[in-house]
């Protein structure tokens, strides 16, 4: 079940869960007990901070915002070398 955070007239700030059909924008504050309304945030979802989340939230960013590239992939670049190390070189190539 989403929480959602609410704000009083008097400022006090608190968060309560609701489902999301029957959250109200107006409730009584748990502090002071008078009318608060619900602050315009994301409902906080347990799911959102987890990785299949995060990677239903990329692959629906990329199909509507895909990177632009200014060359197509595998143009323009240098052959690629396997090792760094220069002792490799003196090994006997097959
Ligand atoms: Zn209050």
């Amino acid at each position: 079940m989403p929480s959602y955070s609410f704000r009083c007239i008097e400022g006090c700030e608190f968060d309560a869960m609701y489902s999301m059909s029957e959250v109200p924008r107006q409730t009584d504050c748990k502090v002071c007990g008078r009318a608060a309304k619900r602050t315009v945030t994301a409902p906080h979802l347990s799911a959102t901070g987890s990785s299949a989340f995060q990677l239903v939230d990329r692959a629906a960013r990329t199909a509507h915002e895909p990177d632009v590239v200014s060359r197509l992939p595998g143009q323009g670049r240098k052959p690629q070398r396997f090792t760094s190390n220069p002792l490799h070189a003196k090994l006997p190539r097959s």
